[in-house]
């Protein structure tokens, strides 16, 4: 499935769009540090590295997301990354509050079939007169069929 979000994606959005959080900004109640994600309680960034660098066997530390429209969510810097990584539908968007961070990985192949789509319906509401028109006419709208068929079956954008 075509779901994957380029490397280039992630990275931009891992620096440029989440920023890690110090543990004295949190209220001092386990509830609220902890990842809505995974409930692990978050723990001081490791000084050892620099965020957005993760190494595999971090523990958990609180990340803002920010300049993404209105969500503002903080999230476990390992959950958030590996909530990009999925490759599931959603894997674009905040899974609390659903606005997207970035376009959906596949979001070309929806405008390429919409406007298919549209031209379908202009094609279908011309009425051709001449016959060799409308013999073109009609194997245009074959040609186009086949396209978007191949686009729904394979998705390969
Ligand atoms: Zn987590
Ligand atoms: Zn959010």
């Amino acid at each position: 499935m075509s779901y994957r979000i380029d490397e280039s994606v992630i990275s931009n959005f891992l620096t440029n769009h989440t920023r890690a959080l110090r543990l004295s900004a949190f209220p001092l109640d386990p509830l609220s540090r902890q990842c809505p994600i995974c409930r692990d309680l978050y723990h001081a960034q490791d000084p050892a590295y620099l965020h957005p660098l993760l190494p595999a066997d971090t523990h958990e530390y609180p990340v803002q997301v920010r300049d993404r429209g209105p969500c503002n969510h903080i999230l476990g810097r390992r959950c958030i990354e590996r909530h990009v990584r999925a490759g599931q539908p959603w894997s674009h968007a905040c899974p609390l509050c659903r606005e997207e961070w970035f376009p959906a990985p596949n979001s070309a192949r929806t405008e390429i079939v919409s406007t298919l789509d549209n031209v379908l319906g202009a094609l279908e509401r011309l009425e051709m007169r001449d016959e060799v028109a409308r013999q073109e006419v009609e194997n245009m709208e074959q040609a186009l069929e086949t396209i978007r068929e191949m686009l729904y079956s394979q998705r390969w954008i």
